[in-house]
């Protein structure tokens, strides 16, 4: 059988080979501990937790043409970023090229299964995988093994034989990895998160920015653009008092129409133990129209999935809190701006 990870149902493949495989390629199956389901079942939620306790997360978007998995490359995430609640959490681990590839597989096989968990896959939906997006926990350019061999068999016409043109890589512009990526010839679509037009600013919602400012970021970008023919999305989370004003959107406007960027701005989902939160309605509205004033072409993406903790690290977030541990909220920066802005 073909789709499958688990060397024992390979039943296309002569029996001792089958065994063989299974003794040095033993999965490691994950354990579904936690699944929620928003938007009328076009979302799906799952926390998978590994062998050694680790656990990641995994979301299934349903559109009637698509089906987009979330998949996650890093047990938390070394990079820190304070509105973020994987970055939160800090980093446990890297996830090996099979557990990211099997995050796939598993929403592969409910698709074509029809059911999710307990769910009734909606019947509008594709009964495959048509989309992966590098966007759930951790940052896949800081686990650039894995992330290229998943790309690689993403694309693999023996592999899933996906489009490479339905995956996209999203990362905070760590730029040695952006050029790695290129240099891998493929058309992935490469999403860099900027949340900050300017280095002051960007230093502290992105830390990684003080090894990797904005300019070594847009040449990467404009390289990567070169290099694969590719536009290069921006992502911007926006966040109420901190990076949702006339200047930063004016900052921001001037760099897509540099890079000749698409810009998706994210409302900040909360998250908990950080103070933040998304703009008023009116801001965001403001913000919208200024960028587009300044030339830029934005979409304000919709929050899919808020009901479902469906931001980046958030389910786990609330599982753990759900069990009474404390998450280690690295308050630091945020508070810092807090100050700064109040002064
Ligand atoms: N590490 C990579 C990919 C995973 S995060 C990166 O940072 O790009 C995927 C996206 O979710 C990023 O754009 C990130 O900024 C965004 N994100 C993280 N926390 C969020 C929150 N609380 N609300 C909205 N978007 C968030
Ligand atoms: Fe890591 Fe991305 Fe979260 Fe930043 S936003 S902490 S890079 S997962």
């Amino acid at each position: 059988m073909r789709g499958v990870d688990d060397p024992t149902e390979m039943t296309d493949l002569p029996t001792d080979l089958r065994d063989r495989l299974a003794r040095r390629f033993a999965p490691s199956r994950p354990e579904l501990i936690d699944h929620r389901v928003a938007d009328d079942g076009h979302t799906h939620k799952l926390l998978l937790r590994y062998a050694d306790g680790e656990a990641i997360e995994v979301v299934l978007m349903l559109y009637p043409k698509r089906a987009t998995v979330c998949i996650s490359t890093q047990a938390g995430c070394a990079m820190g970023c304070p509105f973020c609640a994987t970055g939160q959490a800090g980093f446990r681990r890297q996830l090996t090229a099979g557990e990211v590839v099997r995050q796939v597989v598993v929403c592969d096989a409910a698709l074509r299964s029809g059911q999710i968990g307990e769910e009734q896959i909606p019947r509008d939906a594709p009964d495959h995988v048509t989309n992966v997006v590098f966007m759930g926990m951790g940052e896949p350019l800081a686990n650039m093994d894995a992330t290229l061999a998943t790309v690689n068999w993403l694309h693999d016409p023996d592999g899933f034989n996906l489009s490479a043109r339905g995956i996209t890589v999203s990362t905070v512009g760590l730029v040695p990895g952006i050029r790695r990526l290129a240099d891998l010839g493929l058309p992935v679509t490469l999403a860099v998160s900027l949340h900050a037009a300017d280095d002051r600013l960007r230093d502290d919602l992105v830390p990684i920015n003080r090894t990797h400012p904005l300019a070594d970021v847009e040449q990467a970008i404009v390289d990567y653009r070169a290099a694969t023919n590719r536009r290069v999305s921006i992502e911007w989370c926006l966040i109420g008092d901190v990076n949702d004003d006339d200047d930063q959107a004016d900052r921001l406007a001037a760099i897509a129409r540099r890079l000749r960027s698409h810009v998706n701005v994210i409302p900040m989902n909360p998250t908990p133990g950080v103070q933040w939160k998304e703009p008023t309605a009116r801001r965001t509205r403001a913000f919208m129209a200024r960028l587009e004033r300044g030339g830029a072409q934005a979409t304000l993406r919709d929050t899919r999935g808020r009901d479902a903790d469906a931001a980046c690290g958030q389910l786990l977030a609330s599982y753990t809190l759900g069990q009474g541990s404390r998450l280690p909220v690295a308050v630091g920066a945020a508070e810092r701006i807090d100050r700064e802005a109040s002064t």
